[in-house]
Parts: structure tokens; sequence; C-alpha cells
């Protein structure tokens, strides 16, 4: 299969990561007899420097007509003080609203090999960790308006939250189909003893399970639900919930999973085409010393030949090649232990290719 896949290095360790990825889709090409043409498109802080613009329109353009995009991350001090309608990060946001992305999919999976990273009691990982947070990504508080305006002699701010039916229908239907495939279980958060919107959020989808009598549903308030993540993760399967609450939320769940340099995610719209990086940021502080962990990078690559390309085989072997080099007792620094042999970002994605 022929695929053009648009590469956002971007900032900081961006650029070394997503080297590593490249490297290991490289090789599924040649084992699989695929044909990938990467298009490296220019955002985040090193088109500021290059063009004066965080995104390009020929940056836009590429993604747009790619059949996926692969990000590295984007940002760092260096920036800091651009105006907000030309940071980084807003390039981030203008691709994901451009190419309809409404979907953030997060799998939170529990290396058996990084157990000991995370925080949580062993008597609560022996019961496993695999669950998927599916938020909602252009709605809700962070797309309203936001408007701060002096009232009685004072400063008031206000940030709308706001979901129309069809969005919320849209992002459930995501959620349900993933769920289909998994163990057939969705619990979806909202704030609905307080919050209009939530009350919406809860009706519609309740409409949308009418729709999947295989797929069991129930509600959980997000207090709840961050307390329950810690408590007891082994009892969720799929996540559905609204953007802010999904923000929390999955950085929780990525904690709980051990490190941050390991954890890919997706974010889908009504098509194939998708955009597929790792949840970390841009890491200035370890950034061009060969010490990022490239693992959440690659796994991104790999969800994007399941998800986008439909090459469940690929992105399987990419899983495995992953846990065969931790199994080995490889670790980049941020996951090293006692009985662990330290490795650079570059030898990492180098043991990681030839281990497929
Ligand atoms: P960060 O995720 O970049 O770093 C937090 C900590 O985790 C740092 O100590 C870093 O060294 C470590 N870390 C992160 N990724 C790692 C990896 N792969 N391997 C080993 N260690 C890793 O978060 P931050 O410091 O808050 O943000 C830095 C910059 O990244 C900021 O400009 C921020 O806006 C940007 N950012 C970008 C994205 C994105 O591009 N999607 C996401 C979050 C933050």
């Amino acid at each position: 299969m022929r695929k053009e896949i648009a590469v956002i290095s971007g900032d900081g360790i961006g650029p070394e990561i997503t080297a590593q990825a490249i490297k290991v889709l490289d090789k599924i090409a040649h084992k699989f007899q695929h044909n990938f043409i990467y298009h490296q498109v220019l955002a985040g802080g090193c088109a500021i420097d290059a063009t004066g613009s965080c995104l390009p329109k020929e940056s836009l353009e590429i993604c747009l007509k790619s059949d996926s995009v692969l990000l590295g991350a984007v940002g760092g001090p260096k920036w800091d003080n651009q105006p907000s309608s030309n940071r980084p990060e807003t390039a981030l946001l203008q691709i994901r609203k451009e190419l309809g992305l409404f979907a953030n999919i997060r799998p939170a999976q529990l290396l058996p090999q990084l157990k000991d990273a995370s925080p949580l009691k062993s008597s609560i990982l022996d019961k496993g960790i695999d669950f998927v947070v599916v938020r909602e990504l252009i709605g809700g508080i962070y797309f309203g308006e936001h408007r701060t305006r002096e009232q009685n002699g004072e400063l008031l701010a206000t940030d709308i939250m706001a979901y129309t039916q069809s969005q919320i229908h849209r992002i459930a239907k995501v959620a349900f189909e993933i769920a289909r495939k998994r163990r057939k279980n969705v619990i979806s958060v909202d704030k609905a003893n307080v919050l209009d919107s939530s009350r919406l959020w809860r009706k519609v989808v309740e409409e949308v399970a009418a729709q999947y009598p295989d797929v069991s549903l129930s509600h959980m308030y997000v207090d709840n639900a961050a307390m329950q993540i810690c408590k007891d993760p082994s009892q969720f399967d799929v996540i559905l919930t609204e953007n802010m609450f999904g923000d929390i939320l999955s950085d929780e769940a990525s904690m709980i999973t051990g490190t941050i340099g390991t954890i890919p995610s997706s974010s889908l719209g009504e098509g194939t085409l998708g955009l597929y990086e790792p949840i970390h940021g841009s890491a200035p502080d370890i950034a061009n010393q060969d010490k990022a962990n490239p693992i959440g990078m690659i796994l991104s690559a790999a969800l994007m030949l399941d998800y986008s390309f439909g090459m469940k085989a690929e992105s399987q072997a990419i899983q495995k090649a992953v846990e065969k080099i931790l199994d080995a007792g490889y670790r980049t620094g941020d996951m090293m232990d006692a009985h662990s042999k330290l490795v650079g970002t570059q030898a990492m994605g180098t043991l990681i290719s030839e281990a497929l």
C-alpha cells in the first residue's frame, strides 16, 4: 500500500523522536511491502523562526492532502513571548480544527515491564490497567467564547462551555465503536448534577447507546471518575468524555501507567485522516542530548497504521517489538531502574526496528 504521511517534527525533542518513528516505519514498509512517502511539514516554533508564522498556509495544505499526520511536539521557552495567536501550540489547535479532528483517543495500558514506574500500589496494578479515554477535542469550554470585561468596578471573566447534540452524537459513536472492538463497556463521564451541557451530553449518549445493545453504558461524575482512576483503574474499558474533563483525566491516566514518555495518542475526524502524537511535550530540558524516550512516538506511529491505514498486523508487530526490547531490559533514562540497561534515543529506535 502507498501512503503519504505528513511529518511535523516540531521543536525540542520532536525531531529526535520522529526520526526514530520513521526508522521503525521504514522497517515495516520493507517487511510488509508498503510504500510510505514522508512530507516534512513546518509547524510550531521552528516555523516561526523560518517564516514568522506558527503554521504557514502551505503546511496546513500538506496535512490536508496527506493520508495521515505524525507529530513530534511543538513549543519551548524561546517562543513563550509570542502573541497567543502565533504561539507554537496555536498551530496544533488550528490543525485539529481545520482537519476536523474531533475525537482524541488515548490508550492507558500498563506494560508489565514498567510496573515499577507506576505510583500505584501493586495490589491495584495486579488487576491490570487497560482502558481508552475518548475525549471530544474541538468543542466545549476550550472552543466557547472567552471574555474578560469590567462589571461593577471590577473585572469579570467568562468562558462558555457549549455542546450541540450533533457534536455529542459523533463523539459518542466513536466511543461505542471502539468499545465494540474491546470489552464492550462505556463509562460516560460528565457533571450532570450541575451543568446543562452535561445533562444534554447524558441524554444524547443514551440515544446513541440504544444503537449499540451489545455495549453496556453507565455514567459517572467527573470528580468521582478522577478518584476511581486511582482507586480501581481495572474497572474502566472505554471512558467517554468532553474536552476539558478528558484533558485532565487522560493526564491522570497516563501517570498511573508509568512514564509520560511511552504513551501514544490519536486524534480522528469523520474519515481516516488522523493526527498521531505522543502525549508529552517538547521536553526542552533534554532536547538534543539523545535522552528522550521515543516509545510514545513509535507507538503513535503504530496507532496510525491501525486506525488510519487499517494495517492491524503491522501495528501489532510494532507493539510486540517494543515489548521485546523492554523485556530484554533496555530503558531510556526516564524508565531506568537498578537492573536495566541504559540506552539513548537513537539506540532505542534502532533496537525496536531491529526487533521487527
Ligand atoms: P513536557 O511533556 O515537554 O515535559 C515534562 C517533563 O517530562 C520534562 O521533565 C521532560 O524532560 C519529561 N519528558 C517529556 N517527554 C519525555 C520523553 N519522551 N522522554 C523522557 N522524558 C520526557 O512538558 P512541559 O515541560 O510542560 O512543556 C514543554 C513544552 O512543550 C512547552 O512549550 C509546552 O507548551 C509544549 N507542549 C507541547 C505539546 C505538544 O506538542 N502536543 C504538549 C504538551 C506541551
